[in-house]
């Protein structure tokens, strides 16, 4: 299906950007890998494409510790980066779509989509990362758990740009994370997918986070699975995952399951990395 014609600007400043993004009807355009297929369904009809790729980032930094990543940064540029990314966005990051979805398909876009299963959210949530903003009235910071708001919805402002995710320096304890997803067949989607990140101390969970995706309306943090496995040693998942609310409906149980299993997996191969024993 081909998308219903429109206008295609290449901003080459910020300012230009905005002015350009002033048209109600105007789009960002990043990789394009969600927006071209939904304006070939015409779910998206806009007036004006607005390439913002030139402008929102294209860094993968560690910079004081902390990673930054533009938002124009692609999967595989992020992966190929050279950087120390966490593991377990560089694993969600290897498992989104095909190589060509990975070679075109940017961090910001991913986010700004806000797909209730994107994959790199739940690492960025585990990892509390915080998304740099900038619209024509100036810069904020949002916490990741604060960025989405329902199914494809977040947020961002008209106007409003991701311009990178910030990833905070890992603690004094020994840190390690993991995402372990199960993919649809057809789609590649997640059907469920969590991640954790802890920092251990003496063998037990000192710090944690832990998110899922695929499984509700956004993907979401998991406080009650966070605060459970604080103290635990490896291998002791708590059931505390049973209280993340689910969108499956008649397939509640089957999701329920995956849940619990992508759970304990990647929670027990956490541990192992931050006790050194996996990599
Ligand atoms: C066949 C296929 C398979 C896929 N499989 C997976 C998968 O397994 N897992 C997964 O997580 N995803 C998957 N995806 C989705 C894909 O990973 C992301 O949604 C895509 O990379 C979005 O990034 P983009 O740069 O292409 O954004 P675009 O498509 O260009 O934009 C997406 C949305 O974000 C907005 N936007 C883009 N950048 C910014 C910005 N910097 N600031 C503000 N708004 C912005 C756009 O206006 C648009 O609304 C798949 C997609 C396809 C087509």
């Amino acid at each position: 299906v081909i998308p219903a014609s429109c206008n295609y600007e290449r901003p080459a400043t910020i300012g230009d950007a905005f002015a350009a993004l002033a048209d109600p009807d105007a789009k960002v355009l990043a990789g394009g890998q969600s927006l071209v297929p939904m304006m070939k369904l015409r779910l998206a009809r806009p007036s004006t494409l607005v390439d913002v790729c030139g402008i929102v980032g294209a860094h993968v930094e560690q910079i004081g510790g902390a990673l930054h990543v533009g938002a124009g940064v692609t999967y595989d540029e992020l992966l190929r980066s050279g950087a120390v990314v966490p593991t377990a966005l560089a694993e969600a990051a290897r498992s989104v779509g095909d190589l060509q979805i990975r070679n075109a398909g940017t961090i910001g876009g991913a986010l700004a989509h806000a797909d209730p299963a994107c994959d790199i959210a739940a690492p960025m949530l585990s990892l509390d990362a915080t998304l740099r903003l900038q619209s024509p009235s100036g810069e904020r910071l949002v916490a990741i758990d604060e960025f989405f708001t329902g199914p494809y919805t977040t947020v961002l402002d008209a106007q409003e740009l991701v311009m990178e995710a910030i990833l905070p320096a890992p603690g004094d304890h020994a840190a390690g994370s993991a995402y372990v997803s199960f993919e649809d067949l057809a789609s590649g989607y997640p059907i469920v997918g969590v991640a954790v990140c802890v920092e251990a101390q003496d063998g037990r969970v000192a710090r944690c986070g832990a998110a899922v995706t695929g499984v509700g309306p956004s993907p979401t943090r998991v406080p009650a699975l966070e605060a459970a496995l604080l103290g635990q040693r490896d291998a002791e998942l708590p059931a505390a995952i049973d209280g993340v609310e689910l969108l499956a409906g008649e397939h509640a149980d089957y999701h329920r399951h995956l849940l619990r299993v992508a759970a304990n997996r990647a929670f027990a191969c956490a541990a192992d990395r931050a006790q050194g024993r996996a990599t």
